[in-house]
């Protein structure tokens, strides 16, 4: 047997959540069996185990969204025992059996090779929140954002998906505007790369439909009146990348930045993301971000830390990345 947490809902829908033991027999369907080193605990693997929102989508479920580990069983013609892999996103921790459990058996197509010279530790340090950082800096490039252009803005700054866009952007030669709720961590942002650091409430203002050209672009994990602020005041040509929500869903925007300063809100999914995109993220996260940077943002937790980290990241209280050990 191996431990799993399990969350589970009784006839009320009422979720609960509970340390248990399965046998390989309780996975679920799939051709590849992983022996979970490493995972993380991500915004929306808080959301999952609070039941804040509805990320989990199959009752009972295993939660945690991505993990790195040794395939111990493969009938996948790309993976063999003893292949070191990852994990992020296509609907694991969400409708299928996820990352907090020692096993998790997923379809082979899902998996992508460990990074040469990355450890399982490491590459949770970066996790789904660091690689759809680079997600985003990788769609800012296509838009043809370059360090040039001038300042970029990364808003929930000292947050997973904020702190890894300051570091990448930062190395990339960007003049990076870091947006952080915690005055205290100025210091840690500006470690991070951050060239200026500016308040969360600069951005929570009423939204005018446009502002003062600040920035050439931006990585938006907020949303709400963070994003709609951080668009009326990109400078024109510019682009925003937009992956979260953790500010609200909405987005109390007017189409002024989009029609009269060519501005681009550029949409950023992590979780159905192509192969093809996926490999070319990993290998500039093994090129773009400083091993020592990666160090600084992460922390490191066991197995029987999840639940109170996955409480304190929905309550905004977690700096950089939680990395599990499951060791
Ligand atoms: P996180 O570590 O909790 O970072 C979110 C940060 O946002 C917080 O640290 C905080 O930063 C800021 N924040 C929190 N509550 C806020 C509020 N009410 N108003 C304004 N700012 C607030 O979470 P994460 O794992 O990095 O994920 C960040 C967001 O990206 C989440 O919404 C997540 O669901 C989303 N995400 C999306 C994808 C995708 O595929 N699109 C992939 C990964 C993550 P400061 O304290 O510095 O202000």
């Amino acid at each position: 047997t191996f431990k799993a947490i399990l969350v589970s809902r009784d006839e009320d829908k009422k979720q609960s959540v509970a340390v248990k033991d399965l046998t390989e027999a309780d996975l679920m369907e799939g051709d590849v069996t992983v022996a979970v080193e490493a995972t993380t605990v991500n915004y929306k693997d808080g959301l999952a185990i609070t039941g804040k929102a509805p990320v989990v989508r199959r009752w009972p479920l295993v939660p945690g969204i991505d993990f790195a580990g040794t395939v111990t069983a493969s009938d996948h013609p790309d993976w063999r025992r003893g292949d070191k892999v990852i994990l992020n996103g296509w609907g694991v921790g969400e409708t299928h059996y996820g990352a907090y459990s020692e096993r998790a058996r997923v379809k082979g197509d899902w998996l992508v090779p460990l990074p040469e010279g990355m450890s399982a530790h490491d590459a949770m340090a970066v996790g789904t929140a660091g690689y759809t950082a680079m997600l985003c800096v990788m769609a800012l490039e296509r838009h043809g954002i370059a360090p040039d252009r001038g300042p970029v803005v990364v808003t929930g700054a000292a947050g997973g998906v904020g702190s890894v866009a300051v570091a990448i952007l930062s190395k990339l030669g960007y003049h990076v505007v870091a947006s952080t709720g915690r005055e205290a961590e100025k210091a840690y942002l500006t470690d991070l790369g951050a060239a200026e650091v500016i308040a969360r409430d600069e951005l929570t203002g009423p939204v005018k439909p446009l502002a003062k050209e600040r920035w050439a672009g931006g990585v938006d994990a907020v949303g709400s009146t963070t994003l709609a602020n951080v668009l009326s005041m990109t400078a024109y040509g510019g682009a925003v990348a937009a992956c979260g929500l953790a500010g609200g869903m909405d987005l109390p925007s007017s189409v002024a930045p989009f029609i009269l300063r060519g501005v681009s809100l550029l949409g950023i999914d992590s979780v159905m993301a192509p192969k093809e995109v996926r490999l070319e993220a990993w290998r500039r996260i093994a090129t773009d971000l400083d091993v020592a940077k990666l160090k600084a943002l992460s922390t490191t937790i066991g197995f029987d830390g999840i639940l109170d980290a996955a409480r304190a990241i929905v309550d905004g209280k977690i700096r950089g990345r939680v990395v599990v050990d499951m060791e």
